[in-house]
C-alpha cells in the first residue's frame, strides 16, 4: 500500500465538524451528489437538507417524494429558497451550495445568497469534505478542459498515483470525494462552479485559455474572466501550489505577467508559462525570464523547466491527440505531473498512451479511403479552429453549422481558407453560415468550396459527394446541437453510426 502523503492545505480543509443547515439550489447531478452525500450525514453533521430544486421534472419529482422526510425538504419553483426557509430556525441556512446550471441572477440563488451564511459550489464542499492528505488539481480554460482533465489523471495513473479525473466526465467532485476522499483528485471546473468558490485551493490551477462563451450567465467578458481566474485566488494558502497558464492564450499570458510583476515571496506558489506568444516552441525563460516554462524544443521534444532542472519528455510527434492545441493541452498536463514530482519516464508514457477522447476530433473510420472525424465537442468557433488546423498534411472538408450561438464567423472563414478545402454548411444556423462564407469567397483560394446542406447526415452527403479517397472529413460544427438533437453526444454518436453505415455499404 501506497504510504500516506503528507497533509496538503490543512489549514482551510475542514471535512469534520457541524455542517448545520444545507440548502441545496438544483437537482440536477451535482446537486442530488450532494445532496445524497449530505443525507448520508443526517443525525451527525448535518442537521438539515433542504433543497430547492426549480422547475419540476420527472426526475426531480421522483428524487423528492424518495427522500422527503423530516429532515430532507424539498420545494419546486422560484420561491422554494424561501418556504424552505420559514421552516429552519432563524430563517438562515448555514451553508447553501448552488447547482452550477443556476446562474448568479436566477431568483434561486439571490434568495439562496440572501439567506446563507456560506455559499459554496460543488468543487468547494466536496474539496473541503475530501481528507486532509487529499491532492487536488483544478483545470480551467474555455476549451480543452476534459482533455486535459482526463490526460492529466493518464499520466499520474501511469505514475502510479492514486488520480481520478472528476467533474465532467465520470463522478461528479462530490461522488468522487463520498467514495474515497484521499485520492489526487484532477477536477475539471467550469467558471459556473469556479464563481461560486470560496477558500478553494488546490495543490496545482491550470488555466489553458479564455475567449468569449456562457456571456449570458455571467453578464459579461469580464465577469467570466474573473470566474476563472479564480482558480488561482488561494493557490498560496496550499504553501507549495504552482499555476499553470497556456501563455499562447492572449488572457492566460495576461495573467502571467501578473503573476511575474508579484515577488514569489509575496506570490506564494509557482507558476509555469506553457508556451508564449509566438507558440509552443517559445520558451518564456528566454521570451521574459520567467523561471520556469514548457515548451517544444527545437527537435521537437516536449520540455518542462521546472525549478532549475529540464524534464524532456517525449516528441510532440509521438501524441496521439491530434493538432497543435493538443501540445499545449499535454504540455499543460505534463508541467502539473512533473511539478508534482512525477517520474520522467512515466510522464512520457502517459503522454504517449493517452488515446483520443469521444467526440474531440475522434477518428471514427474511412469511406472509400475518405477519413472521418468527428468534433461533435466542438460548439464554439474558437474550438472548432483547433480542429480546422488539426490536419496540416491534408486540406480537410468541414461540416459546419447545427443551433447557432451567434458569433463572429470571420475567424472561422479566415482559418478555413487557409487550412481546408472546403465548408458544407447545415442545420438551423446553416443559411448564416452559409452566406458568410459566400461573402467571403472573393478571399478564399481558388478551388476552395462552399456548400449548403439540410440537416447533418445530408452535409455528410454532400462532403462524400466531393471528398477524393486519402482527403479527411471533419464534423466540427462550430455551434450546439440542439437544433437536431439533445446534445453533442448524441450528435456525435448519429455522426459515427453514418459514417458506419457508409462504410458498409461503399467499403472503407
Ligand atoms: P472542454 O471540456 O473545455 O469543453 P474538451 O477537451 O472537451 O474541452 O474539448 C472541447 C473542444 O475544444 C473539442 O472540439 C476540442 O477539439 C477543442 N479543444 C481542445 N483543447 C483545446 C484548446 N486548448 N484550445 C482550443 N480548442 C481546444
Amino acid at each position: 500500500m501506497a504510504a500516506k502523503k503528507e497533509a496538503s492545505c490543512a489549514r482551510v480543509r475542514r471535512g469534520e465538524g457541524s455542517l448545520g443547515t444545507v440548502l441545496i439550489l438544483g437537482l440536477g447531478k451535482s446537486g442530488t451528489a450532494v445532496a445524497e452525500y449530505c443525507m448520508g450525514l443526517l443525525g451527525s453533521r448535518v442537521a438539515g437538507v433542504y433543497i430547492a430544486a426549480g422547475k419540476k421534472t420527472p426526475e426531480s419529482e421522483a428524487f423528492a417524494e424518495r427522500v422527503a422526510c423530516r429532515e430532507v425538504r424539498v420545494a419546486f419553483g422560484d420561491e422554494g429558497v424561501s418556504q424552505l426557509a420559514a421552516e429552519v430556525e432563524g430563517g438562515v441556512f448555514d451553508v447553501c451550495v448552488p447547482s452550477p446550471g443556476i446562474a448568479p441572477h436566477n431568483p434561486l440563488y439571490v434568495h439562496g445568497k440572501e439567506l446563507s451564511a456560506q455559499v459554496w459550489g460543488e468543487v468547494e464542499f466536496a474539496w473541503r469534505e475530501s481528507a486532509p492528505d487529499a491532492r487536488w488539481i483544478a483545470i480551467t480554460g474555455t476549451n480543452g478542459k476534459t482533455t486535459t482533465t482526463s490526460l492529466l489523471a493518464h499520466i499520474l495513473s501511469t505514475a502510479g498515483q492514486n488520480a481520478v479525473a472528476v467533474g465532467n466526465i465520470g463522478d461528479t467532485c462530490m461522488e468522487a470525494v463520498a467514495k474515497d476522499p484521499s485520492r489526487v483528485f484532477v477536477a475539471e471546473v467550469s467558471s459556473y462552479q469556479l464563481y461560486s468558490t470560496d477558500e478553494f485551493s488546490p495543490d496545482a490551477a491550470v488555466l489553458l485559455n479564455v475567449t468569449p462563451d456562457h456571456l449570458s450567465w455571467h453578464g459579461s467578458f469580464e465577469a467570466y474572466r474573473e470566474a476563472k481566474c479564480r482558480v488561482f485566488s488561494h493557490l498560496r494558502d496550499c504553501g507549495r501550489a504552482v499555476a499553470v497558464l497556456d501563455a499562447t492564450d492572449d488572457e492566460a499570458r495576461a495573467k502571467v505577467r501578473e503573476f511575474k510583476s508579484i515577488p514569489e515571496d509575496q506570490r506564494g506558489f509557482a507558476y509555469i508559462p506553457v508556451g508564449a506568444k509566438a507558440g509552443y516552441s517559445a520558451d518564456m525563460r528566454n521570451v521574459c525570464g520567467s523561471v520556469n516554462a514548457a515548451f517544444v524544443d527545437a527537435d521537437g521534444t516536449m520540455t518542462v523547466a521546472y525549478a532549475g532542472k529540464e524534464h524532456r519528455l517525449c516528441k510532440a510527434s509521438e501524441l496521439q491527440i491530434k493538432g497543435r492545441h493538443n501540445v499545449g493541452n499535454a504540455l499543460a498536463a505534463a508541467s502539473v505531473a512533473v511539478a508534482l514530482g512525477s517520474p520522467d519516464e512515466a510522464v512520457a508514457e502517459g503522454l504517449r498512451s493517452f488515446e483520443p477522447l469521444a467526440h474531440r476530433i475522434e477518428p471514427c473510420g474511412s469511406v472509400q479511403g475518405v477519413r472521418c472525424y468527428n468534433d461533435s465537442k466542438a460548439t464554439n468557433v474558437d474550438a472548432s479552429l483547433a480542429a480546422i488546423a488539426a490536419f496540416p498534411e491534408t486540406r480537410p472538408i468541414l461540416l459546419f453549422g447545427g443551433d447557432d450561438k451567434g458569433t463572429d464567423l470571420s475567424p472561422l472563414i479566415e482559418a478555413s481558407h487557409r487550412h481546408a478545402r472546403a465548408a458544407v454548411c447545415f442545420g438551423a444556423a446553416g443559411e448564416r453560415f452559409y452566406q458568410a462564407f459566400a461573402d467571403a469567397q472573393a478571399s478564399a483560394p481558388e478551388d476552395f468550396a462552399v456548400l449548403r446542406a439540410g440537416n447533418m447526415e445530408d452535409a455528410l452527403d454532400v462532403a462524400f459527394g466531393i471528398a477524393r479517397s486519402g482527403e479527411v472529413i471533419v464534423l466540427s460544427p462550430a455551434c450546439a446541437s440542439f437544433d437536431e438533437f439533445s446534445c453533442f453526444e448524441e450528435r456525435g454518436e448519429v455522426f459515427k453510426r453514418l459514417v458506419a453505415s457508409r462504410a458498409r455499404r461503399l467499403g472503407a
